[in-house]
Parts: structure tokens; sequence; C-alpha cells
């Protein structure tokens, strides 16, 4: 995303950018297109194909510049709005849910307070104990305390400190429901989860507005739906899009002019005047370590920790029914999240109302040992959770597949100004992009991605002399939100300044 977003911006300029995707088949990175699954059910039946991805995405309300790009070159993919969410809690004699998307974005309660709406729901009672009640009020201060930080803003760091640390005395019940909103919205589990990181995805998913927790699906694969797209209308307009183009290193020309020189892995090598890298973390990282003029600085900057996924689809003989279209899950289930295909992707949703059958996307985020066992072993776990949370479905299993995605997804963290990569480097003629960049909008993954594409593509554009694209400012905090931060931050000038 923050490549084609920056080729996109450069392209439209006139600059005839080359874009070159490590990837042998895909472009689009961690929005890619996957081999397609097919079945044939019954088996006399002809075959089914289905189009996969590398995981299902959502798009969330304040993803501002992203749409808009898709939207000024008429390439905005359909979406489906996201309804309803629930938690689902597992324990050794039950499973317990309760919706929740909707209660916190539809109620009267003002943000920062609004997840209080949840108080008043007979289904959260039964998710939660007498430990969580009398915990309200530490809960409660740990929220407004998130508030008055803002960790991306301020460069804050938090060094050593966890998601396990921030819930610490909390009781059993919250603590598991934070877990599994950070398992579902980080990919990692608290003791693995940087404070700074989860703070910041709390601010701009929840905590400052009501409505910045609405988000919608995409209605297609988002290979078809978002990256053809984008990779068309790059070349339309005089750009390259090339796939199996690894990059080994680069490097510096010398002379008035600079520039670049970049080394593919195969052994060709390109020169140009300006280069984006705008891969993964530990892409970057790896390129940068591995180019003579970069890797003594490189060594010693902040680099996020890149995560393995596993992403299982299930397709179901019938069909349960759920109010809720995705769920996320905690206690001692093996899935993370879960999403109904048939809910809202067209190609599942035809096959839905042709043959009555269902299937479910499930994510798995860790911990180590669970993502180290074979296939088989996953396949099954992930097998049992949805026989145990939907029983109308246990044994009714008709067709599974399990993808392990390469350990690229960004562990969100925040390093300080001096170590953090920002879209300019120290190195005149290379910029970075990508949604682990260091950027003081709020702004976090897909949207992070194309905002920080769009600051390095107008990096390069004013090194030409060119006029930069504006940002799409995302929406302030609602009138108590900022107010309570303000608060907060006066509390906070005032301990500093009385040490
Ligand atoms: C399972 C899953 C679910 C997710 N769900 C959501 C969601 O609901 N909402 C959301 O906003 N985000 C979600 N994300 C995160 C989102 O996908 C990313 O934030 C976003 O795609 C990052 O885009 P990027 O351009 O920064 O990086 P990437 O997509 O990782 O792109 C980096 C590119 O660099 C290429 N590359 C790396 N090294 C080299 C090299 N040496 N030479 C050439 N090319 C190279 C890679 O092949 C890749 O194409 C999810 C991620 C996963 C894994």
């Amino acid at each position: 995303m923050a490549g084609l977003t920056a080729a996109l911006c450069l392209a439209e300029r006139g600059l005839q950018p080359l874009v070159l995707e490590g990837d042998p088949a895909y472009f689009g990175g961690r929005l890619s297109e996957k081999p397609a699954a097919a079945f044939a059910y019954p088996e006399n039946q002809p075959a089914e194909v289905f189009p996969a991805e590398h995981g299902i995405h959502g798009f969330w309300s304040q993803y501002r510049n992203l749409k808009g790009i898709l939207a000024r070159h008429d390439i905005r993919p359909k979406f489906v709005q996201a309804n309803r969410q629930e938690w689902v809690h597992g324990t050794e004699k039950r499973v317990k849910r309760a919706e929740l998307g909707r209660v916190v974005r539809r109620t009267w309660w003002p943000a920062p307070f609004h997840y209080g709406a949840l108080w008043f729901r007979p289904s959260f009672w039964r998710m939660v104990g007498w430990r969580d009640w009398l915990s309200i009020p530490a809960v409660l201060g740990s929220l407004v305390v998130a508030v008055g930080i803002d960790p991306l803003a301020e460069y804050k760091k938090m060094e050593g400190l966890t998601l396990a640390d921030f819930c610490k005395g909390w009781p059993p019940a919250i603590r598991a429901f934070v877990a599994s909103l950070a398992r579902s919205g980080l990919s990692a589990h608290p003791e693995d989860v940087p404070l700074s990181g989860f703070i910041a995805f709390l601010r701009f998913y929840s905590l400052l507005r009501r409505d910045s927790q609405g988000f919608e699906y995409l209605a297609g694969d988002s290979g078809r739906a978002v990256i053809d797209p984008m990779v068309d209308r790059i070349r339309e307009l005089g750009g390259q899009v090339r796939a199996d183009c690894r990059v080994s290193h680069l490097d510096r020309l010398s002379g008035d002019n600079g520039g670049w020189v970049v080394h593919l892995a195969d052994g060709s090598l390109r020169t140009a005047s300006s280069v984006i890298l705008a891969c993964d973390a530990t892409g970057t990282r790896r390129i940068m370590l591995d180019s003579p003029d970069t890797r003594e600085l490189a060594a010693n900057f902040h680099w996020p920790r890149g995560m393995e996924t596993i992403v299982v689809r299930l397709w179901f003989a019938g069909q349960p029914h759920p109010k809720a279209e995705a769920g996320i899950l905690s206690g001692n289930f093996a899935a993370d999240n879960f999403f109904w295909l048939h809910r809202f992707q067209d190609r599942f949703q035809e096959w839905h109302r042709r043959t009555g059958q269902s299937a479910l996307e499930a994510h798995v985020y860790g911990p180590p040992e669970l993502i180290s066992e074979p296939d088989k072993v996953i396949l099954e776990k992930v097998t049992a959770d949805f026989g145990r949370i939907y029983p109308a479905l246990k044994d009714k299993v008709i067709h599974r597949t399990i993808q392990r995605n390469s350990a690229t997804h960004t562990l969100f963290a925040i390093g300080t100004l001096a170590e953090h990569l920002g879209i300019r480097t120290p190195w005149p003629g290379l910029f970075c992009c990508g949604d682990w960049v260091r950027h003081p909008s709020p702004a976090l993954f897909l949207e992070r991605a194309c905002l920080t594409g769009i600051e390095a593509a107008n990096a390069v554009l004013l090194t030409r002399g060119q006029s930069p694209f504006p940002l799409e400012q995302h929406t302030r905090p609602e009138l108590l939100s900022r107010l309570v931060g303000a608060y907060v931050r006066m509390m906070r000038s005032s301990i500093r300044g009385s040490r």
C-alpha cells in the first residue's frame, strides 16, 4: 500500500516511477491476493473456486487518506459496512459471548467514557465477575491517562513497558477482553505488545471518538478490489510496476547529482536519482544493513518486530445464525478473531445463496508455541474452536485451508525521535514509507502506509520543485476527550515541573 500509493502520486505528476516488488507473483504485500482455493462438494459436483488473500482487512472510518486517494483516481472499491462484532470467551466449562461493536459505537455516552455503555448490557454482565465491577475506577483511571498521552506526536517510547504492565491489577475478565482486543488489533499477546503501540492503537481506533470504531469490509478480495486497480492506474499514468524484483542492497552514487544504484537479488541493477524504500520494517532493515552507506547508522535504528500470522478458512455444510458477522476471541481458543465471509464478500455470498452453506476466516496471531505447531494441528485446533462456539456446525466442515504469512506484519512500537526512521532519511535522495515509519499523524496500519506513501512522494516532488499533495486530516477527538486530554497533559507537566 505504501509503495503503490507513493508511485500513484508520482505518476499523477508525470514522474514515471518504477516499482520493484520482491514477491515473485503478487503485488500488494499484506493486502495482496493469494492462490485461490478450489473444491467440489458434494464430490460429484463441479469444483467451486474461491479467491484468497493475505487476510481479511477492515477499512476504518478514519482512513481518510486511503479512501481519498482511491476516490481521486476513481478506483474506490465496493465496501460493505461492518455491523456487529462480538466478544467470545471460552473456558473449560462453557463459551460466553457479548455483542460489543455497535453498543460502544452507538451509545449516548460521550468518548472517552463510551465503554461505560457495556456495564448496562445484561450480555456483558455474564462475561464479567464481581471483581471486574470493583475494578471500574482502576480501569477508568488507566483509560483517562491514555487520553492525555499521544505517543506518536510526543515520540514517547515508553521503554520496556508492555500492555501486560498497563493491565496489571486488572481483574481477569477485563484483562482477557483487552488482551483479545490487542491480539486482534496488534497481532500479539499482551507481554509482547509495546505499551506505546497499544496506546496509539486504542486512541486511533476507539478511545477518542465513538464513531472511530466504525469500519467497512471489502466486497471483493483485496488483491482484485484494491491492488490490481492501483497497479493498472500507475501503468496508465506512465509508471512501471514489476514483480519478482527483490532488492538486495543500495550504493550511493558519488558526484554532484547524487542518486542511488539499486541492486537486485538476481544481480541486475537500476540507477535512480531518488529511491523510496517501501518495504515492511524487516525488509527495509535487511536492505539498509546490507548497503555500505547506510549500514552503520541502520544498526542503531529502532526496527519494529515482524510478526508471522496464520489465516485459516473453514467451509461448512449449513450455516449458523449469529447476529454478529465477526468477533474477537479470548480464553482457551487457538484462534484470535474470525469473520463470516458469506456475510460480506460477493463470491462467498453468491455461493451461500445458491447452496445454503457458509464460510469463515479465522486469524491466529500466536503465541510462538502455537505458530510453530504443524499445519494439521493448528487446523484441528481452530476447527475445534468453532465447533464449540457454533455447536450446530460441529463435524460440518466440508473444506479447510491454512495459510502462513511470512513474518512481515508490524508489531507497532514507537522509537525516540532520533532512532525512529521517518520519511526523510539521513541520506539525500533516499526516502522511506510504510506502516511502521515515523510520522506524527495518529494513523495506523493501512492508513499509515498510505499516508507515509503520500508523504514520501511529496518529499520527492519537493526535490523537483513541484508542490506536495495535501494530507487529509483525521477527525478531532470528541469535546469531552479533548477536555480530559488537556487536563491530563496539564497534570503531567505540573508533575514534571515539581520534580
Ligand atoms: C492478517 C492481517 C490482517 C490485517 N488486517 C488489517 C486491517 O483489518 N486493517 C488494517 O488497516 N490493516 C490490517 N493489517 C495490516 C496491513 O495489512 C498493513 O498495515 C499494510 O498492508 C502495510 O502496508 P505496507 O505497504 O506498509 O507494507 P507491506 O504490505 O508489508 O508491503 C511491503 C512490500 O515490500 C516488499 N518487499 C519487502 N522486501 C523487499 C525487497 N527486498 N525487495 C523488493 N520488495 C520487497 C514486500 O513484498 C511487500 O510487497 C493486517 C495485516 C495482516 C497480516
